[in-house]
């Protein structure tokens, strides 16, 4: 909780502070790409690390004062390199986009090719798409899924690199929710002559617990954000073999950041001890259990779950058979207490502000230590709005959400 100096001092914020508190706890909260950090990293994110300035890498600086920084930033690098079983780590990025950003500056030149998986597909924004800088400043190419099964057909992404010839393969995506096949993605740029860059910021948490296969040791670069299913601060990482160490270091400074943000790197050092306990093994494959016993109550409602399943701690749903459009159904469920995003699915026909589907996640149910039974009544409830989208249905869905977070404090607040 919030602490007295800063309601003494701005109650306006204060406020908000509160606010926001009691909404995250008293929520379902769905998004696949949110999470709630412990109480530990909550502190440390909030230490005086915030007032320091550090240019440049442990023992390289460009300020004075790095008495206790450099110790900490390098025990931050050993852990991530620990975790991940990398020869490189780098975890100074801001967040995952400057994180994706530092591989472009490291690797390519304006003007060069990239390919990745397409926005509308699944892919992310800094993977090419065109109102993206990276879309901008580099020829982007997109795969994208097959009609038929709404997975990645590697063969096609072969056929299509082959012809394309990019510089720079993407694997990764924030709406893909099968796993994803390191070595064969590795095995197409090595015959293309592109470097491989495996970007895992939705899946860190269970790449490192084990509930999805690491490409640590088989892409050439591995960028994550730190805040998603990981479990930690705001912030990004680039994990990577030594022969890229020089070059990714020098893209992210001083290519690319000025001092990095020492405040969320005790929090990121925080986080990646908690993910090195046995207990996050757990919390990676319940996840996992969760995100199927949701996607399971929802097909078992009638609703389309795109490619027919999960892998992964995400579920996107296509509503083209239900009466409300996927921006009204968040709408109606996020007065309900239960909160997702409006998403477009492959081939939608609808435009991207107000598409067909919904995206909704297991990563934050889970660390508030909500298992299958849970999963299944949140299945139950957004069936309920989706098939009855009233002010009354979603008002009385609220209140049972009310009840049931109750008994599940949400980690740091609660
Ligand atoms: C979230 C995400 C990012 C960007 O991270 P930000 O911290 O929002 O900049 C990059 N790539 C993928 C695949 C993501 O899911």
């Amino acid at each position: 909780m919030i602490g007295d100096a800063l309601k003494a001092a701005d109650p306006e914020t204060y406020a908000f502070c509160r606010a926001e508190e009691r909404r995250q706890d008293e929520t379902i909260r769905l998004i696949p790409s949110e999470n709630y950090v412990s109480k530990a990293v909550l502190e440390a994110s909030s230490s005086v690390f915030t007032n320091k300035y550090s240019e440049g890498y442990p023992g390289k600086r460009y300020y004075e004062g790095q008495q206790v920084v450099d110790p900490l930033e390098q025990m931050t690098i050993d852990r991530a390199k620990a975790l991940f079983g990398a020869e490189h780590a780098n975890v100074q990025p801001y967040s995952g986009s400057p994180a994706n950003l530092a591989v472009y500056l490291a690797f390519l030149k304006p003007g060069d090719k990239v390919m990745g998986l397409a926005l509308p597909m699944g892919g992310h924004l800094t993977h090419g798409w065109n109102v993206s800088i990276t879309g901008k400043y580099f020829v982007s190419v997109g795969y994208g899924v097959r009609k038929d099964t709404c997975r990645i057909d590697y063969d096609e992404v072969r056929d299509l690199a082959k012809k394309e010839k990019p510089q720079l393969l993407w694997a990764g995506g924030t709406a893909y929710p099968r796993l994803w096949d390191f070595p064969v993605m590795a095995s197409i740029a090595k015959d293309v002559g592109a470097r491989f860059v495996a970007d895992i910021a939705h899946i860190a948490g269970l790449v490192v617990g084990g509930a999805h296969p690491s490409p640590v040791g088989v892409a050439d670069v591995v960028t994550t954000t730190t805040h998603k299913t990981l479990r930690g601060p705001r912030g990004g990482m680039i994990l990577c073999k030594t022969e890229y160490a020089q070059a990714i270091d020098r893209a992210v400074f001083p290519g690319l950041q000025g001092g990095p943000h020492v405040h969320n790197t005790a929090a990121l050092a925080v986080a990646l001890k908690e993910a090195a306990q046995p207990s996050f093994k757990d919390y990676a494959h319940q996840v996992v259990t969760n995100a199927r016993a949701m996607a399971e109550g929802l097909m078992a409602k009638g609703f389309q779950v795109v490619s027919g399943g999960t892998d992964n701690h995400l579920i996107l749903i296509d509503l083209s058979n239900k009466s409300v459009s996927g921006k009204v159904a968040a709408k109606m469920l996020d007065k309900a207490g239960i909160e997702l995003n409006y998403n477009s699915v492959p081939f939608d026909t609808r435009k991207p502000f107000d598409p067909s589907g919904i995206r909704l996640g297991s990563p934050s149910i889970t660390s508030r230590g909500m298992k299958e039974a849970e999963a299944r009544q949140v299945a139950l409830w957004i069936d309920r709005v989706v098939s009855q989208p009233t002010e009354d249905v979603a008002a009385a869905v609220r209140a049972e959400v009310q009840e049931l977070t109750k008994k599940f404090p949400a980690p740091g607040i609660g």
